[in-house]
């Protein structure tokens, strides 16, 4: 398998996720497959945003991030999305 972001080859993601599909798509979306390097470097983008990404199935390095900026999951089901706490 490849990372989906920079393509290297690798034996197993270690991190994936997987985006919301729209009304237009025949099947549920792929999941997003990233290496060691790319979870990496999409945590620090995140954390210079400031805000968490919106997935549909969440990726493993999420719940650290949501800490780290002060975000709670709420909702259910697919209507889950991260909330910010007030300080
Ligand atoms: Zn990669």
């Amino acid at each position: 398998m490849n990372c989906s972001y920079c393509k290297k080859e690798m034996k197993k993601e270690a991190d994936s996720y997987t985006n919301f599909g729209t009304v237009l798509d025949l099947e549920p979306p792929e999941p997003v497959l990233l290496c060691e390097k790319c979870v990496r470097d999409e945590i620090a983008f995140w954390l210079e945003l400031g805000v968490m990404p919106n997935h549909w199935i969440m990726a493993k390095y999420e719940k650290a991030l949501a800490d780290k900026l002060g975000y709670i999951r709420c909702g259910e089901h697919e209507y889950v999305r991260w909330k910010k706490l007030k300080l």
